[in-house]
């Protein structure tokens, strides 16, 4: 049987990719997502990750379907941009339930079945920005930087079970996310990147699948930027 990938917010974006590069690589390939359509060949169960009935729920009805999750892919994510002084409580707190909080409960029900399986991948989609830090996203950094930590507590926790887990640490990636950005804004942006360009979806997703790989079995803990050399150092 080829092993089951889960992948949250596979409707659109970086997760739809993810999940199309996984169909692509042969594996049995589930999403939670709470609208959307998905890619060809994708399971789909509806479910808000703020929610840990909903996404327990989701896993139950999906492993009873496919089989136990091997390998998450815990992608889904917002941003509430805004500057320090003018941040809300809300815009604060939404972002870490989704970014942090929703990736917590999406880990720790995939790891139960990963326990028993005695194999699993944890690949946790952070940004460049978490370690780097950014004017306008003290909200999004913070819950992007804390995944850097949970992955190497989870490292230390279950690595004797053959469960690695990392952090894919993407650039600025052409999505609807990054749409949202001022013309001049993305100039700007671009002129740092050494790469001299923003990356593409399916860049991410070939890291994604590196990751999930039998291959990467010995690469634990770590941080792996798919950012045109924009992080470099952090
Ligand atoms: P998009 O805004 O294009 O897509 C975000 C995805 O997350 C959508 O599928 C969305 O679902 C889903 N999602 C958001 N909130 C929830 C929720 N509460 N429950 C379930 N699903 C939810 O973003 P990207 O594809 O650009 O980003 C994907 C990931 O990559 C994010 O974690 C982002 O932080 C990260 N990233 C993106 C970068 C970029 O430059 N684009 C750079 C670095 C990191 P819905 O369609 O229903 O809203």
């Amino acid at each position: 049987m080829t092993r089951h990938v889960l992948v949250t917010g596979a409707n659109r974006g970086i997760g739809r990719s993810i999940a199309a590069a996984f169909v692509d690589a042969g594996y049995t390939v589930s999403s939670i997502h709470r609208s959307g359509d998905l890619p060809e060949g994708v399971h789909s169960a509806l479910a808000d990750i703020t929610d840990t009935d909903a996404v327990n729920a989701a896993f139950d009805a999906l492993e009873a379907e496919h089989g136990r999750v091997e390998i998450l892919v815990a992608n889904a994510g917002i941003t509430k941009d805004g500057l320090l002084m003018r941040m809300s409580d809300e815009d604060f707190e939404t972002v870490l339930d989704v970014n942090l909080a929703g990736t917590f409960r999406c880990v720790r029900r995939a790891t139960n079945s990963m326990l028993r399986q005695r194999f699993g991948r944890i690949i946790l989609v952070g940004s460049v920005v978490g370690l780097m830090g950014n004017p306008g996203q003290v909200n999004y950094s913070a819950s992007k930087s804390a995944l850097v930590g949970m992955a190497r507590s989870i490292t230390r926790e279950v690595g004797s079970r053959g469960i690695t887990a990392n952090v894919i640490a993407p650039g600025f990636i052409t999505t609807d996310m990054t749409d949202e950005l001022p013309e001049d804004v993305k100039k700007q942006y671009e002129a740092t990147i050494p790469a001299k360009r923003f990356g593409a979806a399916d860049e991410v997703a070939a890291a994604a699948v590196y990751l999930a790989s039998d291959a990467a079995g010995y690469v634990s803990g770590a941080v792996l930027p798919v950012d045109g050399g924009l992080g470099m150092g952090h």
